[in-house]
């Protein structure tokens, strides 16, 4: 029994959930996700960043799908996204990576916290694909706490000056817009602006190749000196930076979390036609009783995993109706952690399982269940660790007092 993208779809089509345009945007993805793989592939197999993602994404017009419609985007709720970075998932984390960065931590954080001004300057060309956003939170010596950072700004008269580099940053030598965290040198406090890579002062130093895998998403060292950017970059209210960073990371968390729902779905489809052909001690490899465990394993793993994701993404959608609400704010956080921790930790050892009943096949490049195990291994450590996931998990059912990290 495949597990199709389409047989999902059916299934959230019943609940009523999805509107006409809806299931047009998910047919779009869908085409988009099927012309992607061979792309992909070949770009994974030559350990190179995949170039015709972009310029095949913008022509189905996927690069936009949270946007608000007035400034270009096809303003799909939070659940219709997350199904459609499930299909992306399919074709493996590298787009899912390019797709979260752009849309959930760069387009839809842009949304949420810019002014009216940086949205339409921004958002349309964003939504077009003519223009790709990136995030520049982590820095080499400040990962997992955001809040040792030591990029710096200053203010003249007309600009804020900024210093520092950030590091492991998705998109980043190819964004034209890269979210940028950065603390005062008066107070301490950290900001967050929208800056045009174009700015003098703004350096890709290096574009980091010596990844365990990921190759065909783009990933690069960033590096401020002395860039001078205008004042209205600034994004959201001065010394509040952090509250975007973690506005953003709560979305992105569920685009991550929906890719690996997708990678356990192909994962499971390759074993389910591998166990039916190959055949070894005189029959198909699926009917021996030890190669039924480790499908059921990835087929349970999926199972477990797709509801915590579907209700973080719903839950989503209730806090954009509803932003100041505080308490719902803290339980969203939440469940997208528990989306995410779950989620990627059962793609991770769903893709492990499917390359061992790949047998020897599946330790080479050419297996695609090999190419999910080494591309899905990040979903652990990026946007949030494991651990910082539990911690978040914990101190929220605990309560403050009890946070075990500040
Ligand atoms: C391919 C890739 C792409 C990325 N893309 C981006 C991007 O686009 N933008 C961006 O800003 N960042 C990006 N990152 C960075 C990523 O978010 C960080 O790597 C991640 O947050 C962890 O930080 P760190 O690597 O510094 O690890 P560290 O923070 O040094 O953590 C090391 C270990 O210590 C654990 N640890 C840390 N603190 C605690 C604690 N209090 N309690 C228990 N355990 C703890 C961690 O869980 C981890 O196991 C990317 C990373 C990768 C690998």
């Amino acid at each position: 029994m495949e597990e199709t993208f389409q047989k999902t779809v059916e299934r959230v089509k019943k609940l009523n959930l999805l509107k006409e345009d809806d299931l047009k945007l998910l047919q779009r993805v869908d085409a988009a996700s099927a012309e992607l793989v061979n792309s992909e592939y070949e770009s994974y197999l030559e350990r190179k960043f995949n170039d015709k993602a972009i310029p095949l994404l913008s022509r189905y017009k996927v690069m936009g799908i949270p946007i608000d419609r007035r400034y270009g985007g096809d303003g799909a709720n939070s659940l219709v996204h997350c199904l459609a970075m499930q299909r992306f998932g399919q074709v493996g984390m590298g787009i899912v990576t390019l797709v979260d960065v752009h849309q959930f931590l760069g387009s839809l954080t842009l949304q949420q916290w810019g002014t009216e001004e940086q949205k339409q300057r921004i958002l349309p060309e964003a939504a077009e694909g003519k223009s790709v956003l990136a995030y520049a939170l982590t820095e080499p010596e400040a990962g997992s706490d955001p809040s040792s950072m030591a990029s710096s700004f200053e203010t003249n008269d007309d600009a804020y000056i900024l210093n520092g580099s950030k590091y492991l940053i998705s998109n980043g030598s190819i964004a034209k817009y890269v979210v940028v965290f950065a603390r005062s040198k008066i107070d301490g406090a950290i900001s967050a602006f929208i800056v045009d890579s174009k700015t003098s002062g703004f350096e890709v130093a290096m574009r980091l190749s010596e990844k365990l895998g990921l190759f065909t998403s783009d990933t690069a060292l960033l590096e401020f000196h002395e860039m001078a950017i205008p004042k209205d970059a600034l994004l959201g209210k001065l010394g509040k930076g952090l509250s975007v960073a973690y506005s953003a990371l709560l979305n992105g968390r569920i685009g991550i979390a929906s890719g690996c729902i997708g990678v356990m779905e192909d994962c499971l489809n390759s074993c389910v036609e591998r166990a039916k052909y190959r055949m070894q001690h005189g029959k198909e490899i699926g009917k021996h009783q030890l190669i039924q465990k480790h499908l059921a394993h990835i087929a349970t793993d999926l199972e477990s995993a797709r509801w915590p994701v579907y209700l973080a993404a719903i839950m989503k959608d209730e806090l954009d109706a509803d932003l100041k609400n505080a308490e719902l704010l803290r339980s969203v956080d939440r469940q997208s952690a528990t989306a995410k921790l779950i989620a990627s930790r059962n793609a991770y050892d769903a893709a492990d399982r499917a390359v061992q009943i790949f047998g020897g096949f599946g330790y080479s490049i050419l297996s695609p269940v090999g190419k999910h195990l080494v591309d899905t291994r990040v979903a652990r450590i990026y946007e949030g660790t494991d651990e910082i996931m539990e911690l978040k998990v914990a101190s929220s059912i605990l309560g403050k007092e009890f946070e075990a990290y500040k």
